[in-house]
């Protein structure tokens, strides 16, 4: 998916300064962005209060929404640079098309991993025969420095290892979780996992005191550390823990989010994850002239175009807002 913000606005994230040592429990609320045609979602990252969580700086939840009679997502193309992006869904499917040519339909919990390194572009949409029902969720992992001019690839994965325990079926996205190892390509230490309660469990996740979390609410009713969590929220639950305890009141869906803390500092301006102004500014008119991110073939449509340049020239800030 893309950030179709047309007031797209900067900003700078990365470095300690937004990391919390010990456990806490900080309730993020969404921002409701509109997307292209009907699709509304619900921003968790950035946040006003937060900026990552680990190398995860993006996530977006949207759904369900009933779409039997609409064309449901449609995300022309658009370009990508400094960024991993991960497709989730609990509900319906996506088609994706990349610049490498890569084809394939998404469904629900399998694991379309796209990584940018230093270009790609991509389209995503509803099949035009598709579920009467969208729900799912969109988000990136920054790259570090190190890898992040990788030669793009795309990965599809539709059988990841699950982990299991009472009540709890937890299936590995990215990263490890309690000795199961997802078959994506991390470039940092990460988990990401999709958490399955059943109404009335009660368990603990065991965690890595090194990591900082966060608990994306998908669906139902749940406690994290005795938080209720909504559909469409976030809790930020900080480093410092060796287990997380969890409650389902109704079978819920959950989305566990953790990382050792993104120490190097980024600029992000719309799709592009970079490290200085510059970087930003040379990528957006190479995806105005058309040249570095290839192109995606077979959308039935226009590609999009990029939002204008703040005034203020692009410049790294240093860690707080
Ligand atoms: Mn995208």
């Amino acid at each position: 998916m893309s950030n179709l913000d047309r007031q797209a606005t900067p900003s700078v994230c990365g470095g300690r300064g937004f990391v919390v040592a010990e456990p806490v429990r900080e309730l993020l609320a969404p921002r409701h962005v509109q997307l292209g045609g009907s699709t509304e979602v619900r921003r968790l990252l950035p946040n006003l209060g937060r900026r990552m969580v680990g190398a995860w700086a993006f996530v977006d939840h949207y759904g369900p929404d009933d779409i039997a009679d609409e064309p449901g997502m449609q995300v022309p193309p658009h370009p990508h640079m400094g960024l991993q992006t991960v497709s989730w869904l609990h509900e319906g499917e996506v088609l994706h098309r990349d610049s490498l040519g890569s084809l394939q339909t998404v469904r629900p919990r399998e694991l379309a991993l796209m990584t940018s390194g230093r270009a790609i572009s991509h389209s995503e949409e509803s099949p035009k025969e598709h579920a009467r029902l969208l729900h799912g969720a969109q988000l990136w992992v920054a790259l570090p420095d190190a890898h992040r001019n990788v030669e793009p690839h795309f990965q599809h994965h539709a059988d990841l290892p699950v982990v299991t325990a009472p009540g709890l079926s937890a299936t590995v996205i990215l990263g490890e979780l309690d000795g199961a190892a997802s078959p994506g390509t991390a470039y940092t230490p990460i988990v990401g996992a999709d958490l399955s309660l059943t109404g009335g469990a009660r368990t603990r996740l065991p965690l890595d005191p090194d990591f900082e979390y966060a608990v994306l609410s998908m669906s139902g009713e749940a406690e994290v550390d005795g938080v209720p969590v909504l559909p469409g929220s976030m809790l930020y639950l900080g480093c410092g823990r060796t287990e997380l305890p969890l409650r389902a009141h109704s079978d819920a869906g959950l989305m566990l989010l953790g990382g050792e803390p993104f120490e190097e500092e980024l600029v992000m301006f719309w799709n592009f994850i970079a490290r200085s102004g510059e970087e930003i500014v040379q990528a957006r008119k190479d995806w105005e002239e058309g040249s570095r991110f290839g192109e995606v073939q077979g959308y039935d449509g226009a590609r999009l175009s990029a939002p204008e340049l703040p005034a203020t020239p692009l410049k790294p800030r240093g860690r707080v807002r």
